[in-house]
């Protein structure tokens, strides 16, 4: 059998049925078996999510079901069971105690089950013998981290391999859903949101796909978040490296994840957009003589100033601080140092608990901490991007609150307020102007 190929389809291109469909035949015409991996349809995640934010709201639980249901017309028996399973987890939260993370994830995963129920039936009106699958039953395995679980891959891999490839060869279409697996305790766990990417990636290494498509509605990957810049355009390739680096600083194009898999077996990944086959990013292996640049903002963050007497005296601040941070569970997003200043970069609601952590060094070794400053941080993203350094603007550098950067990302921090300019300046000379020239 020939190496298949991964089509996934994002809840937003769901909504371009035709399309879909003519997407699925159009590489089918290619004598490959396919492998279809699906999202929830639009806005479905979304709807269970505030359902689970309200869980004692039977009105908001029953009209989420009236839009769910008009979302997924002609189900097969087993899909109308997913929907009747829906109705019973509502009830349960409405009557029971705080719903714990698993029966958020149970809930949560509906919206694929129901999609992939709904896509198997309307590609087989097509003509498509497409087949649902769902990936917990199918044996794709995740560790216990329930609502950000990562898939393990050789516990799956033997289950996975079997159960797709007994309808590969008997020439079925696999309509996997995306977004969750089963974990280590048998209970259902999602990789965290926009993880059918990530989905997609892990199954396509599972079974040595020949590519993985993940299928947007309209763009592949952009130098920038076209909303906050009107002149980003597509970028065609990125590297494996350079794609991690973005999806890492918060382009949310990619689930951050997606790639790792990818790279370990050499699968080149093609985002593309439905029904626009120019629109096309590929991310594989890094080649020199290439220059890409995407750019992102995060954006609201705090930054601290550590002021640290007697500097390089104390060789272990910086490990102190950041195991303090750590076993507080505060993530810090970025850490500039020089001798007598620490300057940490964090989440605005890591911000308290954070000074918590940090109150006995103030006490026994004089730290003194200025802020919380509200800061955007702006990243450039590509292979060899520390070449860039003198093309930034004199007005990002003037405001800036510190800088760090790598051969492969280089990131500013600068006034909240100023953020969407100093992006749109970093874009014009690294990306408008260097086409131009
Ligand atoms: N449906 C999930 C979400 O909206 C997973 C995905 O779309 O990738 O986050
Ligand atoms: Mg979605």
């Amino acid at each position: 059998m020939k190496a298949p190929r991964v089509l996934k389809f994002g809840g937003a291109s769901l909504s371009d049925l035709d399309q879909v469909v003519r997407d699925v035949r159009a590489a089918r015409a290619d004598q490959r078996p396919i492998v279809v991996v699906a999202s929830a349809r639009e806005g479905v995640t979304d709807r269970l999510t505030d359902a689970l934010a309200h869980p004692r709201s039977e009105a908001r639980h029953r009209s989420a079901l009236a839009a769910i249901r008009v979302l997924h017309p002609g189900l097969s028996v087993g899909g109308r069971r997913h929907l009747t399973r829906l109705a019973r987890l509502f009830r349960l939260l409405e009557s029971g105690p705080r719903a714990d993370a698993p029966l958020a994830d149970r809930v949560l995963s509906q919206g694929e089950r129901l999609a992939v129920d709904w896509l198997a039936q309307q590609l087989q009106r097509a003509g498509v013998p497409a087949v649902p699958v769902e990936a917990d039953h199918l044996g794709l395995i995740t560790d216990n981290t329930y609502g950000a679980s990562c898939i393990l891959f050789d516990r799956s891999g033997p289950a996975v391999r079997q159960g797709l490839g007994r309808l590969l060869r008997a020439g079925q279409v696999p309509v996997v859903t995306g977004y969750f697996g089963r974990s280590l305790e048998g209970r259902v766990a999602t990789l965290g949101r926009g993880g059918s990417d990530y989905a997609a990636a892990g199954i396509g290494a599972i079974l040595g796909a020949e590519r993985v498509d993940l299928v947007k509605r309209h763009v592949a990957v952009l130098s920038a978040d076209p909303n906050e810049v009107p002149g980003a355009r597509p970028l065609p390739e990125l590297s494996y490296e350079e794609a991690e680096e973005l999806a890492q600083f918060g382009a949310r194009v990619l689930h951050p994840l997606t790639i790792e898999p990818a790279r370990a077996h050499g699968i080149v990944l093609h985002v593309r957009s439905l029904g626009e086959p120019r629109v096309e990013t590929t991310i594989g292996p890094s080649q020199s003589g290439r220059r890409n640049r995407a750019l992102t903002v995060l954006r609201p963050l705090r930054l601290l100033r550590l002021r640290v007497p007697g500097g390089r005296q104390r060789p272990g601040i910086v490990a102190e601080v950041s195991e303090r941070l750590a076993s507080a569970k505060v993530n810090l997003v970025q850490l500039y140092t020089s001798s007598a200043l620490l300057c940490l970069v964090l989440a605005p609601e890591e911000v308290m608990p954070g000074l918590r952590a940090l109150a006995p060094l103030t006490r026994e070794a004089a730290v003194m901490v200025e802020g919380p400053f509200r800061v955007a941080l702006v990243t450039v993203i590509g292979d060899g991007v520390l070449s860039d350094i003198d093309r930034i603007p004199g007005s990002v550098v003037a405001s800036a609150e510190g800088f760090s950067a790598t051969p492969r990302a280089l990131s500013v921090a600068v006034p909240e307020e100023e953020g969407p300019l100093a992006l749109r300046a970093l874009h014009r000379v690294l990306v408008e102007e260097s086409l131009a020239t």
